[in-house]
C-alpha cells in the first residue's frame, strides 16, 4: 500500500531533507570497506562540528535517541552510584528509569511541567551529593516545549560528577555547545531538527568520560551499547563489533551536509523564525500556550481551544490535509497538542499550511 506524503509537524519524526532520501539509494557497502569507513570518518567530523566539540569519541550509535540515552547511562554508571537527574517532563522521567535500571541511587531535582529547571538547584544538589557520578538534564523537553538552561552547569566539570545532556530535540534547532558547556556525555537523535529519518543517535563523550568507561570495575551491562567495544570499530582498530546500519549512515551523512551547508546559525535562525510565527498566530485561533517560560521555537505546546475535540481534529488534519501534529502527554493528554517545526519541516510553508487548515476546521 502506498503511503501519503504527510507534512510531519509532530514531536518527531520530521520530514527528511530530499538529499537525505536520495542517499538511501546508494549501493550498500561492507562495514569494513574503505569507501564506507571514509563516510563514517566524515560523519565523526560533521558531528564534532554540529555538537561544537573537539571530543575524539563522537559517533552515531545504532538505534534511536533512546539508545543514545542508554549508552550514556550504562557506560558511566555502576551499581550503587548516585545519579542526579533534572525532571520536568517525560524525558527527564525516562532518564530516572534508565539510571535506576543501572542500579544507581537516583536523586530527582523536579520542576513543574511547563516550567524550566533552575540550574542553581541542580548545582546545589551536586554540592549536597559531591560523590554523585553523573548529573543529567534534558536540554529541550519535547513533552512540554520548554528549554532547560545548560551553560551554568559548566561548573560541574570542576567536580568528580559528569554532566550528561539530552539534545535529541535541540541539536540543529537551537544552540548546542558541548565544549562551552564542558559536558561529558551528550546524545541526540536524527529525526528531529537534523532532518533525517529515525534510526541513529549521535553521541559525544569527553576525554574524562572515556577514561571513566575504560576504568570501570564492572563491564557495562549492555554488550551492544558498550562504548569501549564500539570505540574499537569507529577508531583506528576497526574491529568488528556489530554491522553498521550502512544506509542510515549515508542518510545521516547527507543530512549533516545539508545542515552544515546551511550553517548552524542559519538553521537556528530558521527554526526561531518559523516557531515564533506559529506561536504568535495560534492564540488568534483559540490555542493557549502550555510552556510558561523558555519556549522552544521548534516544539510548540498549546492547550486546545475551548470545546475542541482532540482526536477528531487530529484525525481530520491527517485524513483531509495530510498533516500530522502530536497529542499531549501526561496531564496534558487529550487537552493539548505538541507541534514540531523541525529539520526540513521548519519552513514558512508548514506554518501557513497548518494555520490555513486549522482556520477551515475550526470555523
Ligand atoms: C524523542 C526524544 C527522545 C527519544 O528518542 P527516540 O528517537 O524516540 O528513541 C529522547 N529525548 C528527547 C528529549 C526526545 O525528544
Amino acid at each position: 500500500m502506498a503511503h501519503a506524503d504527510r507534512l510531519l509537524l509532530g514531536p518527531g519524526p520530521s520530514n527528511p531533507y530530499p538529499e537525505v532520501i536520495e542517499a538511501f539509494s546508494r549501493p550498500v557497502l561492507g562495514h569494513l570497506d574503505p569507501d564506507f569507513l571514509a563516510v563514517l570518518d566524515e560523519i565523526g567530523d560533521q558531528l564534532r562540528a554540529v555538537f561544537r566539540t573537539k571530543n575524539a569519541l563522537t559517533l552515531p550509535i545504532s538505534g534511536t535517541g533512546s539508545a543514545g540515552m542508554e549508552a550514556c547511562f550504562v557506560n558511566l554508571l555502576e551499581p550503587s552510584d548516585v545519579a542526579i537527574v533534572g525532571v520536568n517532563g517525560v524525558f527527564g522521567e525516562r532518564m530516572c528509569d534508565v539510571a535506576h535500571r543501572c542500579g544507581a541511587d537516583v536523586v530527582r531535582v523536579e520542576s513543574e511541567w511547563g516550567h524550566a529547571i533552575d540550574p542553581q538547584r541542580l548545582l546545589d544538589a551536586q554540592r549536597a551529593a559531591p560523590n554523585a557520578r553523573v548529573l543529567a538534564v534534558v536540554h529541550a523537553e519535547t513533552s512540554t516545549g520548554v528549554e532547560n538552561e545548560i551553560a551554568p552547569l559548566a561548573a560541574i566539570a570542576d567536580t568528580d560528577t559528569m554532566l550528561i545532556v539530552d539534545t535529541v530535540t535541540s541539536l540543529g534547532g537551537i544552540p548546542v555547545d558541548v565544549d562551552g558547556w564542558r559536558a561529558d556525555a551528550v546524545y541526540s537523535g536524527t529525526q528531529k531538527c537534523i532532518g533525517v529519518p529515525p534510526g541513529l543517535s549521535p553521541i559525544t563523550f569527553s576525554d574524562r568520560a572515556v577514561e571513566r568507561v575504560r576504568s570501570r570495575s564492572t563491564p557495562a551491562q549492555s554488550w551492544y551499547l558498550d562504548l569501549a567495544l564500539i570505540a574499537d570499530y569507529v577508531g583506528s582498530a576497526r574491529r568488528y563489533h556489530h554491522t553498521a546500519p550502512i544506509s542510515m549512515l549515508y542518510a545521516l551523512n547527507a543530512g549533516l551536509r545539508v545542515l552544515l551547508g546551511e550553517g548552524l546559525d542559519a538553521s537556528w535562525e530558521r527554526h526561531r523564525r518559523v516557531g515564533t510565527a506559529l506561536q504568535q498566530s495560534l492564540p488568534e485561533l483559540g490555542f493557549r500556550p502550555f510552556a510558561q517560560e523558555r519556549r522552544l521555537p521548534q516544539l510548540t505546546s498549546v492547550w486546545l481551544p475551548e470545546g475542541a475535540d482532540d482526536l477528531k481534529l487530529r484525525t481530520e488534519l491527517r485524513d483531509h490535509y495530510d498533516i500530522e501534529v502530536g497529542g499531549g502527554l501526561g496531564a496534558f493528554a487529550g487537552k493539548g497538542w505538541r507541534i514540531g517545526l523541525m529539520g526540513h519541516s521548519a519552513r514558512d510553508r508548514s506554518v501557513t499550511t497548518l494555520l490555513g487548515a486549522l482556520r477551515e476546521l475550526l470555523s
